[in-house]
């Protein structure tokens, strides 16, 4: 079991966390969108979309990699959460995916630092009761023993989503 790993929440605008690593809750295009992903590529300026455009998309439940360009964060992983379709169709295992895929890709790059958004919970509607626990234990599930990843930081955008987060946290400690 991980006893190494600091998870705590907070809340700010992911776009000014000073971690290794921020998570983008991206489309299957990474060509920009609404959300924290308009948010993030308006803060690491223009060459960020250049690299996007190299990586020929990425796939529900999957997770590419760019540089962090004016961001004080190094990397921004790329996910693509599950749109909430009531729940009957794969949601639970493609938003699995996405905080185990982002994971591998930022320890494979060397961070030490993550911070994830709730993914999928604003436009593409999953219901944060639901999505918030999963990423909590997703993410406690994934971290190794003596994990090269120190901290891990749920970066929420509401007072009411910090709550949640909050509690499952202390919940868990
Ligand atoms: P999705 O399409 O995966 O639902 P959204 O960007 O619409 O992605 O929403 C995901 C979460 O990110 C929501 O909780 C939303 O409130 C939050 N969010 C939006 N902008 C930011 C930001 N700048 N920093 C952190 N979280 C944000």
């Amino acid at each position: 079991m991980n006893t190494t790993t600091l998870l705590r929440a907070v809340r700010a605008d992911i776009t000014t966390l000073s971690v290794d690593a921020i998570v983008n809750a991206a489309n299957s295009s990474l060509l920009g969108g609404g959300g924290v992903d308009g948010a993030i590529h308006r803060a690491a300026g223009p060459d960020l979309l250049h690299e996007c455009r190299l990586l020929g998309g990425c796939k529900t439940g999957d997770a590419k990699l760019t540089r962090g360009y004016r961001l004080p964060a190094r990397f921004i992983v790329h996910t693509v959460g599950p749109v909430w379709r009531g729940g009957e169709q794969g949601e639970l295992a493609l938003l699995v995916s996405c905080y185990r895929r982002s994971l591998e890709l930022a320890r494979a790059a060397g961070a030490t630092s993550i911070a994830f958004p709730s993914i999928s919970t604003g436009i593409y509607g999953y219901p944060i009761e639901q999505a918030a626990p999963i990423a909590v234990q997703t993410v406690r599930a994934a971290l190794r023993d003596d994990d090269p990843i120190r901290e891990v930081v749920f970066c929420c955008f509401s007072a009411a989503d910090l709550g949640v987060y909050a509690r499952l946290i202390a919940a868990a400690a």
